[in-house]
Parts: C-alpha cells; sequence; structure tokens
C-alpha cells in the first residue's frame, strides 16, 4: 500500500529531500558546514578545543561538548523572537547528547568544544539537521571521532510512514519521530517520537529511518572525501 502513495510534495513515503551539504564555509571557525534539505538551510560552526578555565563547567577527564542551536529570526515564515526559548534549549541539549557518544572527549580534559547551530531558514526537521551538521563541523574541525552521526525524522502521515517529514508533515501528520544513529554500530543515539505508533508501524518507522540515515551518511562522507580525500 505504502508504494503508491504519493506525499503533498510529490515524494514516495521513502524519499528524502533534496540535500546538499558542504564543509569548511566559515574562515575563522575551527570547523564549519553548510546544509541545505528542501528550504532548510543550516550553518554549522565549531569552536574548540579549546581550554576551560571555570573548574565550575570544566570535566578533569575530558572535554564538555556545548551545542547551540538558534533559529534566526527571519528564518520561519511567522518571525521568532530573538534569543533562546524552551524548545531551542531542549534541542542544543539533546543535539549535544546524541553527538557525544562519537566523540573521543577524553582526548582534551579540562577543555570545551563549543558547537554553534544557526537555522537561516526553517521547514521541518532541523534538530535532525543540526546533528548532521554538527557532526560533519567537528570532522571538519579534525577532532577525533569514531564515526559521523547521521540523523532522520520518519512518521506517520495520511496513515502511511513516511521518511523526512516536511513543516506540512510535521504539523498535521499523525506521528513525527526523529532519530539519530552511529552508522558503523548501528547505535541509536537520539530518539523522540511525537504521536503515537503501533508496534509494526514503529518496526517499519525505524528500519525507513535506519535507511535514510545510512544515505546521509553516504553523503557526509561524500562530502568529508571532497575536501579531504585527495591528501
Ligand atoms: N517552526 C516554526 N516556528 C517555531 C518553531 C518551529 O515555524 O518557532 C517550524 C519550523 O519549520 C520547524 C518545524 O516547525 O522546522 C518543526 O518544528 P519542530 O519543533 O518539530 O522541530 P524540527 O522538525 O525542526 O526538528
Amino acid at each position: 500500500m505504502n508504494e503508491q502513495f504519493i506525499r503533498k510534495d510529490g515524494r514516495p513515503f521513502n524519499s528524502l529531500r533534496n540535500m546538499k551539504m558542504e564543509i569548511g564555509v566559515l574562515n575563522n571557525a575551527d570547523g564549519s558546514a553548510y546544509i541545505e534539505c528542501g528550504n532548510n538551510k543550516i550553518l554549522v560552526g565549531v569552536y574548540g578545543p579549546k581550554e576551560l578555565y571555570s573548574k565550575k563547567h570544566s570535566k578533569p577527564d575530558g572535554a564538555v561538548l556545548r551545542c547551540k542551536y538558534n533559529m534566526i529570526p527571519f528564518s520561519v515564515t511567522e518571525r521568532k523572537r530573538p534569543g533562546p526559548d524552551r524548545r531551542s534549549t531542549e534541542i542544543s541539549k539533546l543535539i549535544s547528547e546524541a553527538i557525544t557518544p562519537a566523540i573521543f572527549l577524553e582526548k582534551y580534559p579540562r577543555s570545551s568544544i563549543d558547537v554553534s547551530i544557526e537555522v537561516l531558514e526553517a521547514e521541518g526537521g532541523t534538530r535532525c539537521l543540526g546533528i548532521v551538521g554538527a557532526s560533519l563541523a567537528l570532522a571538519d574541525a579534525e577532532i577525533p571521532m569514531k564515526d559521523l552521526i547521521s540523523a532522520c525524522a520518519v512518521g506517520k502521515v495520511d496513515n502511511h510512514i513516511v521518511v523526512d517529514l516536511s513543516e506540512e508533515e510535521d504539523q498535521t501528520g499523525q506521528a513525527d519521530m526523529p532519530v539519530a544513529i552511529m552508522p558503523r554500530t548501528g547505535e541509536i543515539t537520539f530518539l523522540q517520537m511525537d504521536g503515537n505508533l503501533s508496534v509494526p508501524e514503529f518496526e517499519e518507522a525505524m528500519q525507513l529511518a535506519y535507511d535514510g540515515c545510512y544515505y546521509i551518511n553516504q553523503l557526509q562522507q561524500q562530502t568529508l572525501l571532497k575536501k579531504y580525500g585527495g591528501e
């Protein structure tokens, strides 16, 4: 049944929106990435590792990863008030947690690694793209990592399980489940669920999420190879 289902934007159930990735786009950051996915546009900059003098915030056994997700006021149809809010604080925390398992933080005791995720334009799926972009920017900063973390959302729209929900699908759909994985091991580093899925629907959605993440991982690797492959 899913095979015949065509979504409002013309995609079949298992198609992601067109994606474009680039790294090394900012001169003054230690690492950076720019991602487009449909109409989403996200810029990520990494600063660090740098020594963290504050005893209160530093850790003797490794670096502290501090991700900051921010939506600029004109990134959405209805102007967003500048500055942090509950949603951006939550997303900043979850992006840090999704990426932490991939980084050898223990190599940098009493240090911090700051990651700024600026959403320039949003169209659904920005937390996953933030994870994908942050992971690329960290690799661009040459921070040792076990793997690149890949992420995409799956969900239920018009009774069909679909991947990479648009803003409209996110808002009108029956379920939305963003997922991040470490492709090499298949470990899930982040999963949220908004709405309801039955057990078979959840299993179908997870399979679609894995397929989507592995596809995105290929694009991430190609993006890194384009810059560093010849060396
Ligand atoms: N959105 C918006 N205004 C806001 C927050 C979100 O218009 O203040 C839109 C934006 O396009 C975003 C989408 O709603 O991508 C879905 O938001 P959600 O909180 O589900 O996060 P996301 O899917 O971006 O990770």
